[in-house]
């Protein structure tokens, strides 16, 4: 459901600190700024839990969010100035992944979750699917050696299409779930779109990719 335009929200995003005005002037650099052993890259962050209360789990690695959607980025934002102590190993993007190459440099990114990305079922759409092949071969351009893509969904169409891609093109399946919450994964923090899910029931699709050799 789309939600409304919050009126403070763009104002409060260009003041804030945490957000980076322009990205593309940290290409190559980000590891100066955002310190950490891995450094984690979260795109569609939506209101910003899991990127949040992830960050707060693992202070060792650094987390930037990305959303595109000025609402709810606000709500992000707003939700991390909330939060106490150093918080300097967090970082944050208002704008779209479609910019990432020119955001990131090669290897500059260890691992990139998308959780609950939009599904967008038309087939005319598809191209806007985050495991699209061109969001893949930006995802292959940025992530470090090692590096790995992890996405997490309740949609299996989203979910089919997006094994397929990554296979097409060469990347490793590491990692494949069907019912990811049938077994508890303390580990990592249950997004507020999965929390709606896990309600009603429905499977968590999960999968994990590397690069392949
Ligand atoms: N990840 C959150 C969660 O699990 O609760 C939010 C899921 S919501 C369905 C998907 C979010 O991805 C939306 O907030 C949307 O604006 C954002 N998004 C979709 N495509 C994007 C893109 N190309 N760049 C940045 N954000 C994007």
């Amino acid at each position: 459901m789309r939600m409304r335009k919050l009126p403070w929200a763009e104002e409060y995003l260009q003041d804030a600190e945490v957000v980076i005005k322009d990205p593309s002037q940290l290409k190559g650099r980000w590891r100066t700024l955002v310190h950490g052993e891995k450094l984690h890259l979260e795109i569609g962050c939506g209101k910003g839990d899991y990127w949040n209360q992830m960050a707060k789990r693992y202070p060792q690695d650094g987390w930037i969010a990305i959303e595109k959607n000025v609402s709810v980025a606000g709500i992000a934002v707003r939700k991390f100035e909330q939060q106490e102590g150093d918080l300097s190993h967090m970082r944050f993007i208002w704008g779209d992944a479609q910019s990432l190459e020119e955001w990131f440099d090669r290897g500059e990114i260890d691992v990139i979750h998308l959780n609950f990305s939009d599904p967008w079922p038309k087939k005319r759409a598809h191209k806007k699917r985050l495991s699209a092949p061109a969001f893949l071969a930006q995802y292959a351009n940025i992530l470090s050696r090692d590096g790995t893509v992890q996405m997490k969904t309740d949609n299996s169409s989203l979910f089919e299409f997006s094994i397929l891609q990554f296979q097409q093109a060469g990347w490793k399946l590491e990692e494949f779930s069907v019912d990811y919450r049938r077994e508890p994964h303390e580990e990592d923090v249950i997004t507020e779109y999965e929390k709606r899910f896990l309600s009603a029931g429905q499977p968590i699709y999960r999968a994990v990719w590397s690069r392949g050799s």
